[in-house]
């Protein structure tokens, strides 16, 4: 069981921020940013690219619960980042949206 499901089962805690159905939302331990919310699927879909044509409406879910957060929030002018792969940054292997906000965001990212 990785981190992000333990946090979904209540096994271990985490500020979570919002939750429905399908996806959960809970502030990142260590925030880069004065924002900085982990958006999850439930279901437990270890990378972007491990997702198929079945996950295509919780995908679009996912995307909504980033929308709700952030106006919640009261950010206008944010950013949403998936790493996928080792390789690109990601040591969770459960799909989760990075939303960062409440100061100036320079691109490219790094
Ligand atoms: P990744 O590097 O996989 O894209 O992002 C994983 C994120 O999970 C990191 O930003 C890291 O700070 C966060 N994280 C790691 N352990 C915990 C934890 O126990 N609780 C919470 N809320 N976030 C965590």
């Amino acid at each position: 069981m990785t981190l992000f499901e333990k946090i979904i089962a209540r096994q271990i805690p985490a500020d979570i921020v919002y939750e429905d159905a399908d996806t959960i939302a809970f502030r990142d331990i260590s925030p880069r940013a004065p924002v900085h919310v982990l958006v999850c699927p439930k279901k437990a879909i270890p990378k972007l690219s491990d997702s198929d044509d079945g996950d295509t409406e919780t995908l679009g879910k996912l995307l909504r619960s980033v929308a709700r957060v952030a106006l919640a929030a009261g950010l206008t002018d944010y950013r949403v980042i998936i790493n996928n792969g080792a390789g690109a940054g990601q040591s969770v292997f459960h799909l989760h949206l990075h939303l960062m906000g409440g100061r100036t965001l320079t691109w490219p990212p790094g």
